[in-house]
């Protein structure tokens, strides 16, 4: 099966891959596992050479780079480059502190002593989506490199061409093969690549569905896993808000990405007499952008990142809106070639209704008109999901009481939710498990050995 890059701005082929053989998939696999035992050893500031180096190289071919995704999956130009720049800097962050976070940790005892030492395991598959091409591989690659293990990455078939570029960067910034490899192949093919013993720990961010297959094939091989999937995060505001502020955080925080994000902003939730200002406001700032060409700087509106895209997201909001949902603003397919769907707010949604459940990965907001805070959290944990949202209240201790509330693994006061490299990023329910980012990130594939000297 070939590998295919389609411009969604114009649904045109660009460019094929083919498959990798199950002999190349071989190869490389004994190269990375040759390299690991050599990149064990080696220094920790040798280490950070190399992907400071790697930084570099994003920065250094940013608009290039930043193109690819544009081309690719159709983000707005100058959001892929902001997205070049993000990757650079958590290449950046593990490069000058993953020393510091694999430190012995002490252990204090009354008889003797004792420390953790966390030392490599080896090869780590990593299935990567195509919403932050760069980025998301960055957030895996980064702190195993750094830890010492080395990284397969099995990326969306539709961004091929990020895909190479990444492993391009690693050789070009001097890594030896196998610390950094491309695989092209299938989602397939990834459940017998698990049952690879040199494979030790498997990574994926995507939906529940490629979630629990990985897992599955994590569980009966007895391997370490970690799980970034879908949200469906809830952005509340509470009466005390500074409306203003809301209203352009959860106009980003829906709409980045042209909303293709795990933790954008799906559910806003507004709380009693502040809801028709902050809808009013709220439509009022998504009304009329300008829709075109992602490459074009004026843009505003682009396409989603493939036309089965768009065509699932018309589905949703179709079947939501026949169940008796009603359309604020949008609703429909942009009349024109590409994959485009109209910004869309959608308000009057009940249990029961396609957006109330499932996670909408495109431009469509969720709107929420409930009474009081309490009411606020019953709607926002009422979900499976449980990955990011955020509270907006001029009084953050009433703030911080409701964050700690909300089912998810990470809120936001006053801010939508956005990835750093310094904060660990994750969930809980069916939006996964494990961490990435932060320290937290470095210690998911590491064995955390115990020493103790009597
Ligand atoms: P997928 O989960 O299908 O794709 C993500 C990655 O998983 C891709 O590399 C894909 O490969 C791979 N994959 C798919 N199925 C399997 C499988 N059975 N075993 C192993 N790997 C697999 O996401 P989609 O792109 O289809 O998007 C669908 C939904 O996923 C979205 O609507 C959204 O809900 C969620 N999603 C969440 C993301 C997040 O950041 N948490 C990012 C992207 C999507 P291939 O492309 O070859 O199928």
């Amino acid at each position: 099966m070939a590998i295919k890059t389609i411009n969604p701005y114009n649904n045109k082929e660009i460019k094929s891959f083919e498959e990798f053989s199950v002999e190349t998939v071989e190869k490389k696999i004994a190269q990375a596992d040759k390299t690991y035992q050599k990149w064990k050893t080696v220094a920790i500031k040798e280490r950070a050479e190399l992907l400071m180096k790697v930084a570099a190289l994003y920065r250094k071919r940013k608009e290039e780079l930043a193109r690819l995704i544009t081309l690719e999956m159709g983000k707005l130009i100058a959001q892929s480059e902001a997205e070049v720049e993000m990757c650079a800097s958590v290449y950046e962050y593990y490069a000058k502190n993953a020393a510091d976070f694999l430190e012995d940790k002490p252990i204090e005892i009354k008889d003797g002593k004792a420390f953790v030492r966390y030392t490599p395991i080896g090869i780590i598959l990593a299935v990567e989506p195509w919403n932050y091409p760069y980025n998301q591989v960055a957030r895996v690659a980064a702190p195993n490199i750094m830890a010492g293990n080395v990284i397969m990455v099995k990326h969306a078939s539709n961004v091929p061409q990020c895909a190479a570029a990444i492993e391009e960067i690693f050789r070009e910034a001097g890594a030896e093969d196998g610390i950094y490899t491309n695989l092209f192949l299938s989602s397939s093919r990834i459940a017998k690549l698990a049952e690879d013993p040199r494979i030790v720990g498997l990574s994926l961010t995507g939906s529940e569905k490629a979630g629990a297959s990985l897992a599955e094939a994590a569980g009966k091989n007895l391997k370490k896993s970690v799980l970034e999937l879908g949200g469906s995060d809830p952005f509340i505001i509470l009466e005390d808000a500074d409306i203003e502020k809301a209203v352009k955080s959860a106009v980003k925080g829906r709409f980045g990405n042209m909303g293709q994000a795990c933790t954008s902003s799906k559910r806003i939730i507004a709380v009693g007499k502040i809801a028709d200002e902050f809808l009013e406001k709220f439509k009022e700032k998504i009304t009329g952008l300008k829709v075109g060409d992602p490459m074009e700087r004026e843009t505003e509106v682009g396409p989603l990142s493939s036309e089965d895209a768009a065509q699932k997201i018309e589905k949703q909001v179709n079947d939501t809106v026949k169940s008796g949902a009603k359309v604020v603003l949008g609703g429909k397919r942009i009349d024109r070639e590409g994959a485009f769907y109209e910004p869309t707010i959608l308000t009057d949604i009940k249990p029961g209704m396609v957006a109330y459940h499932e996670e909408i990965f495109g431009p469509v907001a969720s709107f929420y008109k409930v009474k009081d805070e309490k009411e606020a959290i019953a709607l926002a944990n009422d979900s499976t999901f449980g990955l990011g949202g955020s509270v907006f209240s001029e009084n953050i201790e009433r703030a911080v009481e409701v964050a700690s509330q909300i089912e998810t693994g990470m809120i936001f006061i006053n801010e939508h939710v956005a990835s750093r490299p310094d904060l660990p990023f994750g969930g809980t329910k069916r939006s996964g498990y494990g961490r990435e980012l932060s320290e937290l990130g470095i210690e998911e594939f590491v064995n955390k050995k115990l020493i103790r000297i009597s």
